[in-house]
């Protein structure tokens, strides 16, 4: 699971940076609210910690600008004590939680942990867009019209479920490199095509009129364009 820490203490950072990987999260640091706020919004991330107080841009601008580009990642905020105002307006402003400084790890960890339960949507256990779901139990796509399913691979699997947290963004090849293979190369991008035509192969075979549309030069979107609709 990919995390983005954005905190200017670096000894805190630092420290909180070593527990999460020894729990197993690959984490990003950010030491400014510039940096930190354009890799929160490369929508790379399953979980952000951002910390309120940063130099060059503060933790809610950033929440904000990352909310009004859709990306729905779940956050956490840090604050300082007894700062009531600032866990108001930045639950306000679209972060999930708010953790006060100074804090146990454990108890960052227990609401990390509570974020990422949160953040999955509970439908059945499904993520849905269009005319498709994921079913996470079976790691199968199921089309909702037409009522057919396929299992999918692991790598396909985490590509549809990349595009549907993203949906009405338009993702890039290196961005699905780095999220679905964890690196940015030229062997990578191929990977990304190969499995791009996998995964339409399974939405083609279930009949869904959802679709990956590669927009030239530019990346890919999911698209559900119901034609049946459209004529009425
Ligand atoms: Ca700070």
């Amino acid at each position: 699971m990919k995390l983005l820490l954005v905190e200017d203490e670096k000894r805190l950072a630092q420290a909180v940076c070593e527990i999460l990987r020894q729990e197993n999260y690959e984490v990003d640091l950010c030491y400014d609210g510039i940096s930190g706020s354009s890799a929160a919004e490369s929508g790379l991330y399953d979980l952000m910690i951002l910390d309120v107080m940063l130099p060059g841009k503060d933790g809610f601008s950033i929440v904000q600008d990352v909310r009004s580009l859709g990306i729905r990642t779940p956050i956490l905020l840090l604050t300082a004590r007894g700062e009531l105002e600032d866990k108001v307006r930045g639950l306000d402003g679209g972060a999930d939680d708010y953790l006060t400084k100074p804090f146990q790890t454990e108890e960052l960890l227990a609401r990390l942990r509570a974020l990422w339960r949160r953040s999955i949507p509970s439908a059945g256990g499904a993520l849905t867009f269009g005319d498709i779901a994921l079913e996470a139990a079976t790691a199968s796509l199921r089309c909702t019209a037409t009522g057919q399913t396929v299992r999918l691979g692991e790598k396909e699997y985490r590509i549809l479920e990349y595009f549907i947290a993203n949906q009405g963004r338009i993702l890039t090849r290196e961005q699905l490199a780095v999220k679905i293979w964890g690196y940015d190369n030229d062997a990578e991008y191929n990977n990304v095509e190969v499995y791009l035509s996998f995964t339409r192969k399974k939405l083609a075979f279930v009949e869904a009129k959802t679709t990956i549309k590669a927009l030239r030069g530019i990346g890919y979107e999911l698209r559900y364009e119901d034609v049946s609709k459209i004529q009425t």
